[in-house]
């Protein structure tokens, strides 16, 4: 992408509604646009950033089993009255009437679709387990939107439902996402850490919300230190093993951890000083097994091995995208600005022509910007007639991995400079080595 071709269009200044570093840097960037309250538009280079994170998350997900469809984003009120959550979710729920007047509504969650989908067609024990997830825009009209696109009214989640014949098949496919969810946070540069959380009515040890600790997080939390060592699942973890994944989750389970609806500060305090952690948290995931919860009131059964008809036991798996956006940059930013994890980077290097117009720089430049795309690699060619300085100072700001300076001194010698934006160390190479280091 030729920088002068692109859409980025970054503030200069610092934009005063926003509240934290996050939400400063998405929109001095241009990565976002807020087009009324809690609603935004993902410009370009967020948009890039957005697509990687949910390419990251489709992966784990297909990995752990699940399988993707996509639901709309208006429901009838219908099956919402058969839940019964109709009427219970309040004034979060976003309702409308289409020119029938019949009353439709903007999906908070999709439970009661996914019930009804599952329903209509899964008729047999032998079609378990059964794992269906999307990634789709949610609208929830929450009272106080804020932090930008961390906590806004409309926003992307991927959202995952599980259906098994019975509970301790329930427990193996809460304990695929559970392991998914690992690898998925790791991938994306962040330590989560899964916390217990209130299962509500129903009960049980297998509600978690997945945590990253930031001081500007929404949620009080309280754990053991010991989390930051342990071990992420790897690649070729076998998801049908049931004892394997179990132990996975005990291990990840073994250590105090709780949002402070759930502390108990005895357990906490009981835990060694200097081992335990008060800290601030936010939330990028929740799982949850919750029954029958659903399949009850809207009879989603299957014909068992016994011939009888079974309600069938479900869970629900959230990551909200939009939120882990902000959520990495919370993580991982310097007072240049963003410092993207190479994941999920907008690009994986920025190409900076020092002087456009000279031959020497544009020729090299043209030259490292083909051969990296040849070699698959997302580029951002500054071709711009900016100064240096401000061209060095978008590219810290917009927290591309690395930077490919072209300076005619460097280019008259058959040299770039390369520069490391997390650790700001610099090397000459010449433009050969150059690209068969970016391409390796
Ligand atoms: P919170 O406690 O932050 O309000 P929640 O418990 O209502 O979230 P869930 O219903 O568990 O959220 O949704 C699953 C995921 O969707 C959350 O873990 C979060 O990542 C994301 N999410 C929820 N609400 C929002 C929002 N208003 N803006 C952005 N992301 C959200
Ligand atoms: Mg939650």
């Amino acid at each position: 992408m030729r920088l002068s071709r692109f859409f980025m269009p970054i503030l200069k200044e610092n934009p005063k509604e926003a509240e934290i570093v996050s939400h400063r840097l998405m929109l001095r960037t241009g990565m976002i646009r807020q087009q009324s309250q809690g609603i935004y538009s993902w410009l370009p280079l967020g948009k890039r950033v957005l697509d990687k994170v949910n390419a990251i998350i489709r992966e784990e997900q297909n990995r752990a089993g699940a399988i993707e469809l996509s639901m709309p984003t208006l429901q009838s009120a219908e099956l919402w009255q058969e839940s019964g959550r109709y009427e219970d979710y309040g004034k979060e729920m976003l309702r409308i009437r289409d020119r029938q007047d019949r009353p439709m509504l903007y999906g908070p969650t999709n439970e009661e679709m996914i019930t009804d989908i599952f329903r209509s067609s899964v008729k047999s024990y032998k079609s378990l387990p059964l794992n269906l997830y999307h990634i789709q825009l949610k609208f929830r009209d929450e009272i106080r939107p804020r932090f930008g696109t961390m906590r806004s009214r409309e926003f992307l989640m991927k959202d995952a439902y599980s259906f098994d014949l019975t509970q301790a098949d329930a427990i193996h496919s809460y304990n695929k996402m559970f392991v998914a969810y690992l690898r998925t946070f790791d991938r994306l540069g962040l330590r989560a850490i899964p916390m217990r959380a209130d299962t509500g009515p129903i009960g049980g040890n297998h509600s978690h919300e997945f945590i990253i600790l930031a001081d500007t997080g929404e949620s009080e939390v309280f754990c053991h230190k010991s989390f930051v060592d342990f071990d992420i699942p790897a690649v070729d973890t076998d998801f049908d093993s049931v004892e394997g994944l179990q132990a996975t989750f005990d291990k990840w389970t073994s250590v105090y951890a709780a949002t402070s609806e759930m502390h108990d500060a005895a357990a906490f305090d009981s835990i060694g000083e200097g081992e335990r952690l008060s800290a601030r948290g936010i939330e990028v995931g929740h799982i949850f097994y919750f029954g029958t919860k659903y399949s009850e009131p809207m009879g989603a059964k299957v014909q068992g091995p016994d011939g009888k008809e079974h309600l069938v036991h479900m869970g629900s798996y959230g990551i909200g995208p939009t939120r882990l956006v902000p959520a990495i940059i919370e993580a991982s930013h310097d007072e240049n600005g963003i410092i993207w994890p190479a994941s999920v980077a907008p690009f994986d290097a920025v190409v900076i022509n020092m002087k456009a117009g000279d031959q020497a720089c544009d020729s090299t430049c043209e030259r490292l910007y083909a051969a990296l795309q040849n070699a698959g690699k997302d580029v951002l060619y500054d071709d711009t007639d900016d100064r240096a300085g401000t061209k060095f100072a978008t590219a810290d700001l917009i927290g591309v991995p690395v930077q490919v300076i072209a300076g005619p001194r460097a280019v008259a010698a058959g040299e770039v400079e390369l520069k490391d934006r997390k650790t700001g160390a610099r090397e000459t190479l010449t433009i050969e080595a150059a690209i068969n280091k970016l391409t390796a």
